[in-house]
């Protein structure tokens, strides 16, 4: 009898053993994948962590600023396209119709060469002449994209608005002449900073300034300069502008090279 209780002893402790270790395995285990997990969760957020750094250094990088330059060609043009050579700057000009002609023409041959964007500033500039409606506004536009061609064979893609794409001539026909355009093969480009060059007769420290105030706001600038023959002080302002963005890590581009052509929201 003794003996039986005995062996009852010993099985049951075996038992009870084998279960403790039984236990010790599922918990082992348990803790194994507890931990693969957290080691997998580690990786996967120092991966995470790598990508959003690589992110935000490209989109750092990318930081690219786009001069346009209104008005011209004019006496000054010349100018300007020298300042811009010096400095490997690459820009985007909007012309006046009217204003190309064999004086000219070289300026523009030149801006192509030198990888410049020609685009259109209307044939007139006058304000109750192509404002007069869609239809005047329309036909300015084709007639000075169409001298571009006849003259250099340059076909432009985009044109400005004198005034920007808000002025309050074109409210009643905006949308109509804006598809129009579109349709002939031409879109409209605004600004979102400006040198205010054409607004009275500001200093070259206050047209710096009123690029300087503006400029750091946007990872793509388009700023808006003038080259008409009485923005002299825009010349002189040109390189600390250029020198501005380019401490501040900007490159230079082309419209058409922006991520999309930059227009004002108007309800
Ligand atoms: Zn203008």
């Amino acid at each position: 009898m003794i003996y039986y209780i005995l062996i009852n002893v010993i099985l049951g402790f075996v038992k009870s053993y084998h279960i403790q270790i039984q236990c010790m395995v599922i918990s082992m285990k348990k803790i194994l994948i507890f931990s693969l997990n957290i080691i997998l969760f580690l990786c996967f957020f120092d991966v995470f962590a790598h990508a959003i750094k690589a992110f935000n250094k490209s989109v750092e990088e990318e930081k690219v600023v786009y001069l346009t330059f209104d008005d011209g060609p004019s006496i000054l043009t010349d100018k300007v396209l020298d300042i811009l050579k010096d400095n490997d700057v690459r820009a985007t000009f909007f012309l006046i119709g009217n204003q190309v002609n064999d004086r000219t023409l070289n300026m523009l041959i030149r801006m192509d060469k030198e990888g410049h964007q020609i685009g259109v500033h209307t044939y007139s500039h006058d304000a109750s002449t192509i404002y007069a409606d869609a239809d005047a506004y329309y036909r300015d536009i084709l007639k000075a994209e169409q001298t571009i061609i006849n003259r250099t064979g340059i076909v432009p893609v985009v044109y400005r608005f004198p005034y920007g794409s808000n002025n309050s001539y074109i409210m009643k026909y905006r949308k109509r002449i804006i598809r129009k355009l579109k349709n002939a093969g031409l879109n409209y480009c605004d600004w979102n900073v400006s040198g205010e060059d054409s607004i009275g007769n500001p200093s070259v420290s206050k047209i710096i300034s009123n690029v300087k105030s503006n400029y750091s706001r946007y990872n793509e600038p388009v700023v808006l300069l003038h080259d008409s023959a009485s923005n002299k002080e825009t010349i002189s302002a040109l390189p600390q502008i250029i020198k501005m963005y380019k401490d501040a890590g900007y490159k230079f581009g082309t419209i058409s090279e922006r991520s999309r052509i930059y227009q004002w929201r108007v309800q």
